[in-house]
């Protein structure tokens, strides 16, 4: 399990995240959703150890992430061995982030060699049925620039599993894509979401949240104000501010 225990974070006197416990099982589908400012990406930039927490702690699978114990402290873990475990949690960015001067086949090869895990060609194998499993298996040789922004979502999906993380964190992937392109990329995540793949998602689509999340999740100001699967929150929710949110979003 994925699990988030009791984590702080400011900036200076501002207080982004404001105690966040969160625990995702194995399989599960976890979807985030807040008004904008309320902390969501800073959650999944501490989940990645991207940002440090002031307090609190994360760990997957047991095993603490970015930190270990130290007494009654925590101590920072060496780059290196923070590297090792980011290659245990996918993320997939709003703005794809793919490598502009490589094609996509070797976006999607190019991690897994780097952290030494598979041969080059067996990075270039597993490359290509990743992205014939996003629907780009016939556009291997292609460089970013040369796919729509849908297209190369979708190879950053492919990417993410490159490395057979046991988590993939998605922060809003659709928000940058005209409207007549979500679609295709939404497909690919629910796909991702049926076959058991571990998911925390940060996304605006109510529609798509309600039919693939175990789980919603609710933040305001840096803190959660409920969870619980999409009928209850989505339907049933039990907060003034979610309310006052769902009413502005739906
Ligand atoms: P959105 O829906 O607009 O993406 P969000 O919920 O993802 O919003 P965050 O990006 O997590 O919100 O930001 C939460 C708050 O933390 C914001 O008020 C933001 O200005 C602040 N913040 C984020 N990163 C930093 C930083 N590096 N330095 C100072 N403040 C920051
Ligand atoms: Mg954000």
């Amino acid at each position: 399990a994925l699990e988030v225990h009791d984590v702080h974070k400011w900036y200076g006197a501002h207080r982004v995240l404001d105690g966040i416990d969160l625990t995702v099982r194995p399989g599960e589908v976890t979807v985030v959703i807040g008004p904008s400012g309320s902390g969501k990406s800073t959650l999944l930039r501490v989940i990645n150890h991207l940002e440090k927490p002031e307090v609190g702690y994360v760990s997957l699978g047991g095993e603490l992430i970015g930190v270990r114990r130290h007494g009654e402290r925590l101590k920072e873990l060496s780059e290196r061995a923070i590297l090792a475990q980011r290659s245990r949690i996918g993320f997939v960015f709003q703005n794809f982030n793919l490598f502009p001067h490589l094609t996509i086949l070797d976006n999607v090869a190019a991690a897994p060699v780097a952290t030494g895990k598979l041969t080059k060609p067996e990075a270039q194998e597993l490359a290509r049925e990743l992205l014939t499993r996003v629907g780009l298996g016939d556009r291997t040789g292609a460089y970013p620039r040369q796919l729509s922004g849908g297209q190369q979502q979708r190879v950053a999906i492919a990417r993410a599993l490159a490395l057979r993380p046991g988590i993939i964190l998605f922060d809003e992937p659709t928000s940058a894509l005209d409207p007549e392109l979500v679609g295709e990329v939404l497909a690919v995540i629910k796909d991702l979401a049926t076959s058991g793949t571990t998911l925390v998602i940060v996304t605006h689509e109510i529609g798509f949240a309600r039919e693939v999340a175990d789980r919603i999740v609710f933040i305001d100001g840096g803190k959660i104000v409920e969870q619980g699967p999409p009928a209850q929150v989505l339907d049933h929710p039990r907060h003034e501010r979610t309310r006052d949110f769902l009413s502005k979003v739906l």
